[in-house]
């Protein structure tokens, strides 16, 4: 077992937990015995990947790869679907979530729960939310006005000069177009923004976006809102060469080019509709940001300064997929509360209190990854657990001969190993509290634990 970590994750995902979880929106109903069976195929695979020991809990294991359980799982597809099939009434299944007079009369156990009610919660508690499921295009692609996109300074390599030299040709090429410049920001708090800027017009504007979009939304929002401004004023008889639009998003300018997405159809439709009825041309034209350009710059000031009003000014504009980042976040309160109120994986708790979607430990080297994981996890090979497993005669430590070896005297109790002076010595030095909990949170003291234990554990 050579495999890090994090190739073992993808294995599992694409060989096993695919296998696992087909159509698992409809089998969530089934008993529990048949659920428990499936549950011992992803602790069985997550214990292969952490190189864990038998005996690691399983919410342990869960928390430690970043695997939610396979029913917290089973729920987030859940709601996933009922938000495609809920806000579209042509969709088939679109009754299955309509109230019905049974969810009155009869008394339904976790298992036979009709999916309506398991989702319910996260609608209730997202009720303000409003979001678009796809469209059509109004036109058929081959019928569309040709976008011509340019992205030939994403492959000019990473030298700033050549760069900038290559972003100023640009603008100087597109010199007897209308130029737009926008951008988009988004704060660590996941307030977004959208701004655009007209120099020739000395026209500014900025909107605040809803919370939480990803930054390719916003961005390709920015260019929509931008050309609907073009379209609303009738300015392309301004524009003499047509309209050129310069933005720092290579995602969203590489979606409009190729007319292959995912995250957001409508709005790229959007964009599609708007420059089929200009009487311009539109071309698009990527430019990094942050060079220095005076024109470039604003529209980014632009876009930061709207982050601080309170309010969204623009308030329907999710689409299905936006949907997702509020559903994994529900999904994740799930889950810590799971995790807090579950009575195994003590140990483990103290040191990673909160649970996310990422490996928590992670290194090149296999053998030290499962050594420190192993450690984390609170199950290792110390005597304490080879004598319960009955491998060895003896829980004892075998330096000290007196007390019983467990993972807090292995790692700092032990007074005559050279490991643990090792270690209370790295406690010092980085003013780290040496209790358990803090010196398996380090990376550091976890280098000097690899450093210098002496056998396999
Ligand atoms: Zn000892």
């Amino acid at each position: 077992m050579g495999s890090q970590q994090e190739t073992l994750l993808v294995v599992y995902r694409g060989l096993i937990r695919s296998v696992i979880e087909y159509g698992s929106i409809a089998y969530d109903s089934m008993g529990d015995e048949n659920k428990r069976k499936l549950n011992s195929i992803q602790t069985q695979a997550l214990r292969i990947m952490c190189g864990a020991v038998h005996g690691t809990a399983a919410a342990a294991l869960q928390v430690d790869t970043g695997e939610p359980p396979l029913q917290i799982r089973r729920l987030q597809q859940q709601i996933q679907y009922a938000a495609k099939v809920k806000n579209d009434d042509n969709h088939p299944a679109n009754s299955v979530f309509k109230p019905r007079w049974t969810d009155r009369s009869k008394k339904y156990t976790a298992n036979t729960d009709p999916i309506r009610n398991k989702v319910n919660e996260f609608f209730r508690q997202n009720s303000s939310l409003n979001w678009q499921i796809p469209t059509l295009p109004s036109r058929a692609p081959w019928r569309r006005k040709e976008i011509k996109v340019d992205l030939s300074i994403s492959q000019a390599g990473k030298r700033m000069e050549t760069v900038n030299s290559l972003a100023r040709m640009q603008m100087d090429k597109y010199k007897n177009c209308l130029e737009i410049y926008t951008d988009a920001s988004k704060t660590t708090e996941g307030v977004t923004s959208a701004a655009f800027f007209i120099p020739a017009l000395n026209v500014t504007s900025a909107v605040r976006l809803p919370d939480k979009l990803s930054i390719y939304s916003a961005e390709l929002l920015a260019i929509k809102l931008s050309l609907e401004f073009v379209s609303e004023y009738s300015l392309s008889s301004n524009a003499g060469d047509g309209i050129v639009i310069f933005s720092d998003s290579l995602s969203s300018l590489t979606a409009i080019k190729t007319a292959k997405y995912v995250c957001r159809p409508n709005t790229l439709n959007g964009i599609y509709d708007i420059v089929d009825n200009l009487d311009a041309d539109v071309k698009m034209v990527w430019i990094p940001s942050h060079l220095g350009i005076a024109r470039n710059e604003t529209a980014d000031n632009l876009a930061q300064l709207d982050t601080m009003y309170n309010t969204a000014d623009i308030e329907s504009c999710l689409e299905l997929r936006d949907m997702h980042v509020h559903i994994q976040n529900f999904i994740l309160a799930k889950w810590q509360a799971m995790w807090q109120s579950c009575p195994t994986g003590k140990f483990y708790k103290k040191i990673e209190p909160n649970v996310s979607f990422r490996i928590k430990y992670e290194n090149k080297v296999r053998a030290k990854e499962t050594s420190v994981t192993r450690l984390r996890l609170g199950f290792c090979c110390t005597n304490e657990y080879l004598y319960k497993i009955k491998a060895t005669d003896s829980d004892k430590c075998l330096d000290c001969e007196c007390c019983v070896e467990t993972i807090d005297h292995l790692l700092l109790r032990c007074p005559k190993s050279n490991l643990c002076n090792k270690v209370l010595d790295a406690c010092q030095r980085l003013n780290i509290k040496p209790e358990i909990e803090f010196v398996l949170k380090h990376v550091d003291i976890l280098d000097v634990i690899c450093m210098n234990i002496k056998r396999r554990i």
